[in-house]
């Protein structure tokens, strides 16, 4: 999941092609104002398309004293984030966060501890982010181009998405003159 453009959150009419016609009856959706935003409702039938925000896990790991920030394939060289992922169903996200290391890092966490919630309007995700100790050999999956090894008084928080959490996270380890 790509984090680097900043907080502008789409309209509906530039979703995806899924959310141009209606899931039930296949008629074309309009937009309209409920409940003080913009939803997509079908022209045909009562179907709504609410357009809530979907959880997302992302894990600031820490490992042999490091911590990993990770580039995704997708995106640019430079451009480096938290591990991320979407939780299954039936999934606690603590499990999930867990498992996204596992499958990404191959590393096995040992803690996974809740540093908040942050809203990623631009995706229009909810982002559940945990400090994850984890240990093991560092594989990187398919997901992931390369990754960085972070001393914590090195770490650079940003302004928006799971740079937050960062922030929150260096502020309480007493490291928060490097957060902004
Ligand atoms: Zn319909």
């Amino acid at each position: 999941m790509s984090e680097f453009t900043p907080h502008t959150s789409p309209s509906l009419a530039a979703l995806d092609p899924l959310h141009r016609y209606c899931p039930r009856c296949r008629a074309p959706l309009t937009t309209d104002e409920i409940g003080g935003h913009e939803r997509a409702l079908c022209t045909a039938c009562d179907y709504v398309f609410w357009g809530n925000p979907v959880p997302v896990v992302a894990a600031l790991v820490e490992w042999q004293g490091q911590m990993i920030l990770a580039r995704n394939q997708a995106w640019a060289e430079g451009k480096f984030g938290l591990i991320t992922g979407f939780l299954e169903r039936d999934e606690a996200p603590d499990e999930a966060v867990r498992r996204e290391v596992g499958e990404e890092l191959s590393l096995v966490a040992t803690s996974a501890d809740l540093i908040g919630l942050y809203p990623f309007p631009r995706k229009n995700e909810l982002l559940i982010v945990y400090h994850v100790r984890a240990e093991g050999e560092i594989v990187l999956n398919e997901e992931l181009a390369e990754i960085r090894l972070v001393p914590p008084a090195r770490l650079q928080a940003w302004d928006y998405g799971t740079g937050l959490a960062v922030a929150d996270w260096l502020r309480r380890a007493g490291l928060g003159a490097q957060a902004g």
